[in-house]
């Protein structure tokens, strides 16, 4: 088992394999868009290819693809197979906008994915235009009804942001009522492509989980799965469940389990750090895997303890990148 410096397993990657998106969300980045990379920085897919199975070979057993939108980015089907191939990958998870994923699901149901978090702030179309400056609502709806025909497990992620979506947080509840999704409120976090934000969201976890005890007095805390980043929930006689991701509050740093690979290469060894290590860099420089292996281990060994920590450790530079560039 891969142990980092604070005795914490590490079996989890999320690889982002494009910077590039069809939605402009507000918390992700602005209207215009980001600064693309060129496909020159990109990671190719045959770097990606080979980091997954070095890192596989470490103890990695569980690998998210995410991005940016990947499925804005070519080919990614023939990458997913390729990676569902790699000996010892146990799991492989998606997580997508549902913009354009619907005609995929039954070829995803085919490689083998399980589970797939699809985002989705608002059940309400105006609303959905507001926040992602895109009227694309059907096509997400058309996501989720597939995902589930397929019987793929699907987690809803929801941003919860002051004075744009607080009222569809009951709204996203309910619809654990007859589906069985789990629906997850995730507090707002500064990385949004450097637009202004508040010094701390103002819908943290606790104002979230009131709202939800308003509507339900009786709703249950069920138990979190390991190395769980969400605090789960059940309001009774519900299919699906509810949960709450302190992504600000950073409440789960404790037991955190997961890397990051960034689009252009880089690895994080936490969210709020500012990239430890560009593995890009070193593949392009020609190291081979003994070596690359000697610098993701010495990366593990000075990990941060916790946000916190990583976040004063980037010495003022401010946590504004966006979520597309470091793999959310
Ligand atoms: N484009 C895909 C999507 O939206 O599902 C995958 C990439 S997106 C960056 C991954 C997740 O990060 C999404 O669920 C999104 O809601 C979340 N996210 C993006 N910016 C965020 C922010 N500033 N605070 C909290 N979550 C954020
Ligand atoms: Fe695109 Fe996902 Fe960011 Fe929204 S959250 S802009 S869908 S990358």
């Amino acid at each position: 088992m891969l142990l980092d410096n604070h005795n914490r397993p590490i079996n989890y990657l999320r690889l982002a394999v494009t910077d590039r998106c069809n939605l402009r969300c507000h918390y992700c980045m602005p209207e215009h868009g980001l600064q693309w990379l060129s496909r020159a920085d990109l990671l190719s897919y045959e770097e990606m290819l080979r980091l997954c199975r070095i890192l596989i070979g470490l103890g990695i057993n569980k690998v998210r693809i995410t991005g940016g939108e990947p499925f804005v980015r070519k080919d990614l089907m023939k990458f997913l197979t390729e990676l569902s191939r790699i000996e010892g990958l146990q799991q492989i998870n998606l997580t997508t906008n549902g913009v354009v994923t619907a005609p995929l699901v039954p070829e995803l149901k085919k490689i083998g994915i399980r589970s797939v978090n699809l985002s989705l702030d608002t059940l309400d179309r105006e609303r959905f235009f507001q926040i992602t400056r895109r009227d694309e609502l059907p096509q997400v709806m058309a996501t989720m009804d597939a995902l589930l025909q397929h019987d793929i497990v699907v987690k809803i992620n929801a941003v919860v942001m002051d004075g744009q979506n607080t009222d569809d947080i009951v709204p996203l509840a309910k619809m654990t009522k007859d589906l069985p999704v789990d629906v997850r409120f995730i507090e707002e976090m500064p990385f949004n492509g450097g637009d202004h934000f508040n010094a701390r969201p103002l819908w943290d976890y606790t104002r979230i989980l009131d709202t939800l005890r308003q509507e339900w007095p009786d709703l249950e805390k069920i138990p979190d799965p390991p190395f769980s980043t969400s605090m789960n929930y059940q309001i009774p006689g519900h299919a699906g469940t509810v949960g709450i991701i302190a992504a600000w509050s950073r409440t789960f740093c404790g037991t955190c389990n997961r890397i990051r690979v960034t689009p252009q290469g880089v690895l994080k060894t936490c969210l709020y750090d500012h990239g430890v290590l560009n593995l890009r860099d070193l593949m392009r420089e020609g190291l081979c895997d003994a070596a690359l292996t000697d610098h993701l281990l010495l990366a593990f060994n000075h990990r941060h303890k916790n946000g916190w920590d990583a976040e004063e450790a980037r010495r003022g530079v401010p946590v504004e990148e966006s979520m597309a560039t470091i793999g959310g």
